[in-house]
């Protein structure tokens, strides 16, 4: 036997619940586990904490939460079901598919109520494909409620410092926009998530152990009884009597993974920290667990600027932000358009297409280009708008000029920008259909514009280009795991003592369909559905799914799945949102006029305020300040520095008056 998988005649620790890796599912299983009676103890391999999931959106996917009850949203199980059959490509599991929509809402409820984290579902944040079967135009995309929580996490830091250490993103996510996610003073999105749940477990005395990466699993008869970690370049031997959970990410840094893995070798570059080699994968897959779903990957637009590091590793900044608007278009190596550009499954699409005919990629290397007039009020990754070029992005007089310094043909250039600007001024993209979804509008800085957000020409010399290089934000194949997130071995029986969730799972519910939080979302329910199985408490879910016939892609299921009750209202934690404003009266706009507060009321209820209204046009908030925290939030408002207060018309008082005395 290998001295490093060997049983140790001695521990450095004894718990029955170890987790490896603070991911979002890393953590929720801890608190799970502690609140169920088990000891648990958390082991990271980095300094940092919450791995990519602590720079993400923060946002989770689980239809008929409890947060959309209560805004009034409407959703069911069959339309979910029906959403993620049909767009699943036939590549999720039924049994799978069920636990994550029955588990999900209950999953949620109780995170609410044994930790800190409060969400808020986003009304007006679609699926990416809400237009196909079973799609919902909002509100089963959740994030950490931005105020609330960021409030909280900033006073609780104070007296528990290791919240600081939740990971920062290396870059600005919106570099075109300045949104607050970007102050390092403020928890939102992701290190919201991670913080309300790391706070969770800090309250509950569940260790979390930094620099300490689990290198061997400890199997003794076919069962996993522990783990050989690292700590200070020792040993550290970790006794696991209840079982250990793989919460390590995925393996996006691990190159020769990639190579056998991906359809794009040796060109993808990880966005998510370096730690997410595939550790928790190669563990399994020693331990006998078996890998499913390996080729899907969250591929990103990402642009390469010279010397820019992340922990010692080139850094590959994510560039989904400045596709997504108007005057730009992408072109391969022919010079020809080649995704919809506001879609950035559509562009991971093109950068694995294959031309059988040459026997090479079909696209790669991909090209962004802009005029003028998009560099005059848009910044490109770090440089601000209208600001000189960089030795990173190509100039040309002329489009011709350009295509030369690309080596790209000019004649296919020119041709593609003519095409694509003659259809653009009509708000019309025949070709690859940008901006005919909400989804593709979501993200617009310049919402109003007219005949269509996301589609404009471009015209002005000179023109700019620069190589995008294909990032992801996880590689989403894994371990294959059971309803209880126990990993499987070839033959599909439990290996005893193991447990995965986070991308080091395979994402066997939802296959091939993909919506921004589904990573989360399943990180988090089978995380907790781990803790609740190694506790002994494990009810079994997707059985009566698991009975039910596969259902073929696009074609109605061929039998129904009773519909699960909904989880109690005794099971809720207390609400933190309210129903969506009726009117503003007070809006805080950001510099393009999209809106980062509508302000409905402020109510003054004992010596405290309350602010009803709502935050970046998707996320209800009722604030409760008292006046100097109050003060706090406006200097914060006022340093972000692009904001401004626009005091509307008293029609909008009146109106709210109205409303508030059901006039
Ligand atoms: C900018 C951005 C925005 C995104 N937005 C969203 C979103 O809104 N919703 C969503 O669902 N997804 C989103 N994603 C995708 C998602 O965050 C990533 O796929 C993500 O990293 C998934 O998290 P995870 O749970 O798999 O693991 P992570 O959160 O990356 O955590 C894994 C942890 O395990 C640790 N680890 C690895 N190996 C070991 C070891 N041997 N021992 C101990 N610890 C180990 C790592 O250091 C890391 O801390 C986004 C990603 C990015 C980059």
């Amino acid at each position: 036997m290998d001295s490093k998988t060997m049983v140790p005649t001695r521990w450095d620790m004894d718990v029955d619940f170890v987790v490896i890796g603070s991911s979002c599912g890393g953590l929720t299983a801890a608190c799970k586990a502690h609140e169920l009676g088990l000891s648990a103890v958390i082991l990271e391999k980095c300094e940092t904490l919450g791995g990519g999931t602590a720079f993400s959106g923060g946002v989770i996917w689980i239809p008929c939460n409890h947060h959309m009850e209560e805004q009034g949203l409407p959703d069911s199980r069959e339309a979910a079901l029906e959403h993620i059959r049909y767009t699943s490509m036939g590549r999720h599991e039924e049994d799978m598919l069920a636990a994550y929509l029955d588990k999900g809402p209950e999953m949620l409820c109780d995170v609410e109520k044994i930790t800190p984290l409060r969400m808020q579902a986003a009304s007006t944040l679609p699926d990416y494909r809400d237009e196909l079967p079973g799609g919902s135009k909002g509100g089963r995309l959740l994030a950490p409620d931005p105020i609330n929580m960021a409030q909280l996490l900033l006073e609780a830091e104070k007296q528990y410092p290791m919240l600081s250490q939740i990971r920062r993103a290396p870059f600005p996510l919106f570099s075109a926009v300045p949104l607050p996610t970007n102050d390092p003073r403020f928890y939102v999105a992701g290190r919201a998530l991670i913080g309300g749940l790391l706070l969770g477990c800090i309250q509950k005395n569940i260790p979390v152990m930094d620099s300490t990466p689990a290198r061997n699993l400890i199997v003794q008869d076919r069962r996993v009884i522990g783990v050989r970690a690292e700590r200070g370049g020792k040993d550290f031997l970790v006794k696991a009597k209840r079982g250990v959970l793989l919460a390590t990410g995925g393996y996006e840094w691990n190159a020769e993974m990639n190579k056998r893995y991906l359809k794009v070798p040796d060109q993808v570059h990880g966005i998510t920290p370096p730690g997410n080699s595939g550790d928790g994968h190669i563990m399994g897959m020693e331990a006998g667990g078996s890998v499913a779903l390996m080729d899907l990957s969250l591929f990103m637009p990402t642009i390469r600027i010279p010397g820019e590091m992340v922990d010692s590793e080139p850094m590959y900044r994510i560039f989904m932000f400045n596709v997504g608007q108007p005057g730009n278009i992408i072109v391969n190596r022919d010079g020809k358009r080649c995704c919809n550009e506001c879609f950035y499954p559509d562009i991971g699409r093109a950068f694995e297409a294959f031309d059988s005919r040459k026997s090479q990629s079909a696209n790669l290397p991909m090209f962004w280009i802009v005029d003028q007039a998009y560099r005059d009020r848009i910044p490109v990754g770090p440089l601000p708008k209208g600001s000189e070029m960089a030795d990173w992005i190509e100039k040309g007089d002329t489009m011709e000029d350009l295509a030369q310094k690309l080596g790209l043909p000019p004649q296919n250039l020119k041709e593609s920008i003519e095409r694509f600007n003659k259809f653009a001024k009509e708000g019309l993209d025949p070709d690859f259909h940008r901006g005919e979804t909400g989804y593709d509008k979501r993200w617009a800085f310049f919402p109003k514009l007219k005949p269509n957000p996301v589609l404009g020409p471009l015209e002005k010399p000179p023109f700019y280009g620069v190589r995008l290089h294909v990032g992801t934000v996880g590689n989403l194949g894994g371990l294959v795991t059971n309803t209880h997130g126990q990993v499987l071995d070839a033959e599909g029986d439990p290996i005893s003592g193991l447990y995965a969730t986070s991308n080091a799972a395979a994402p066997l519910g939802t296959g091939y369909a993909y919506t921004s939080g589904m990573t989360g979302g399943k990180a988090m329910i089978f995380g907790w559905a781990a803790a609740i199985h190694a506790a002994g408490a494990a009810r079994d879910v997707g059985k009566e799914a698991a009975k039910v016939q596969k259902a073929v892609p696009g074609k109605p299921a061929p039998a129904a799945i009773p519909a699960k009750a909904q989880p109690s209202r005794e099971a809720k934690p207390e609400p933190v949102t309210a129903g969506r404003p009726a009117g503003a009266t007070v809006k805080i706009l950001n510099e393009d006029g999209s809106s980062v507060l509508d302000l409905e009321a402020v109510q003054k209820t004992g010596d405290r305020l309350r602010m009803k209204g709502r935050l970046m046009g998707s996320f209800d908030t009722n604030m409760y300040m008292d006046a100097s925290g109050l003060y706090r939030f406006l200097g914060m408002a006022i340093r972000w520095g692009t904001i401004k207060f626009l005091l509307l018309s008293p029609m909008y008082w009146y109106r709210g008056r109205k409303t508030r005395r059901g006039g």
